[in-house]
């Protein structure tokens, strides 16, 4: 069992933190998130559901039952012991199923300040939603008012993510500033509750995002979480939660906080597209996976050369319009790993990634120059013979 008691719920105008105790041998003692931003609502009578959802994976994952000092919402206590610990079961099927007992259970509902928020990284997907929920047709429920930013994994293990979260922080303020928005900055040492095998942050991301967010479910009515992946592509494999999350995102909302899966609708090369225009894109786009040390120093946030930058800036370059992000990608760089770049995505195609396939595709019907052939064959027949041997030592060790 894992016991959750002594909640404290802090708050003022501009700051909040929501903390509990945690009792587990294999877990640490506090689990706690301090929360700055631009006016924030005093909230009046705070439910324990952030807890819950910080804690979901980790209890499955131990096949522990979690006790909690608090009060739980009534529809969340529901989805958790019916649809959604399934679809968690079947898209990790290592995790074992567990009851949520809550010391009270609340049949209320927040709904919320009618503000409608979303999650600010600075990448494609992140402007992608600003673009289609800022417009005056939005409904104004849904319309964005307010980003947030969260360190619950990320930016690397909390021990050395402090530089580049107050850094990102910052970041997102001034955007919101001169965006007219609020903003949200959160911090969090819930990555210290995922240390199992088969938790880090790419395999659990919209538990750990929606936990923060959790924290602000008397304000918000809508949180928007940016979609990575089409709806073509979901339910396609379990490296990610994005995978899921048209399906997961419903099954963790309540009657106070809609979670919505935004620009599943879109391919990346149309969010791409369509942030080519946005001039705080142009200032502040920041897709880039190079060592997060590297980049706390760096002069542009965007090394111009890791996958990530590199299928951008070939989309960009594809596009017509790769010279407007001068201001935040090292387009030298980029300039001379070009081809290099483009054999990437060929060799992502060949592995059948669709981001790759679909940028493949769009690259040639754009008549986009590849390169030299020769150089693509040889990659080809580099990645077919490491293929074969990689499955032939497979079959030898499966053996
Ligand atoms: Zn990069």
């Amino acid at each position: 069992m894992i016991f959750l008691d002594r909640f404290s719920f802090e708050q003022d105008v501009s700051t909040r933190r929501f903390a509990c105790r945690v009792r587990h041998p294999e877990l640490p003692e506090e689990l706690h998130f301090n929360c700055e931003g631009s006016a924030l609502p005093i909230c009046g009578t705070p439910t324990a559901n952030w807890a819950v959802m910080s804690l979901l994976w980790t209890a499955m994952s131990l096949g522990e039952d979690v006790e909690v000092g608090h009060c739980v919402s009534d529809d969340l206590l529901h989805t958790i012991h019916n649809d959604l610990q399934s679809l968690l079961l079947n898209y990790h099927p290592q995790l074992k199923r567990i009851r949520v007992h809550a010391f009270e259970v609340s049949c209320g509902g927040w709904n919320g300040n009618g503000i409608a928020a979303t999650g600010f990284s600075a990448g494609v997907d992140s402007f992608a939603t600003l673009a289609l929920y800022r417009r005056p047709e939005v409904p104004a429920d849904q319309r964005i008012e307010c980003i947030t930013l969260h360190d619950v994994g990320s930016m690397g293990p909390k021990s050395r993510s402090d530089t580049i979260f107050r850094q990102y922080s910052a970041r997102a303020a001034r955007f919101a500033e001169s965006a007219g928005l609020n903003w949200i900055s959160i911090d969090s040492n819930l990555d210290d509750f995922m240390q199992m095998p088969n938790s880090d942050f790419i395999k659990t991301h919209t538990l750990r995002n929606v936990a923060a967010a959790y924290v602000f479910e008397d304000h918000f009515s809508t949180y928007h979480y940016s979609s990575a992946v089409t709806y073509e592509q979901v339910n396609k494999g379990n490296r990610s939660t994005g995978l899921i999350d048209p399906m997961l995102l419903p099954l963790m909302s309540t009657r106070a906080m809609r979670l919505v899966s935004s620009g599943a609708g879109l391919s990346r090369i149309e969010k791409t597209r369509l942030i080519a225009t946005d001039t705080n894109a142009m200032q502040l786009l920041d897709v880039c996976v190079g060592r997060v040390e590297h980049r706390a120093k760096a002069a542009k946030p965007n090394c111009g050369t890791c996958w990530k930058c590199s299928r951008t800036l070939v989309t960009l370059d594809a596009l017509g319009v790769v010279d407007r992000f001068d201001a935040v990608f090292d387009l030298a760089a980029y300039r001379r790993n070009k081809y290099k770049a483009i054999r990437y995505i060929f060799v992502g195609q060949l592995r059948k990634s669709p981001l790759d396939q679909d940028l493949m595709r769009f690259l040639r019907a754009r008549n986009f120059h590849l390169g030299s052939s020769t150089a693509m064959t040889l990659r080809a027949r580099v990645f077919m013979l490491r293929d074969w041997v990689r499955r032939q030592l497979r079959r030898r060790y499966v053996a």
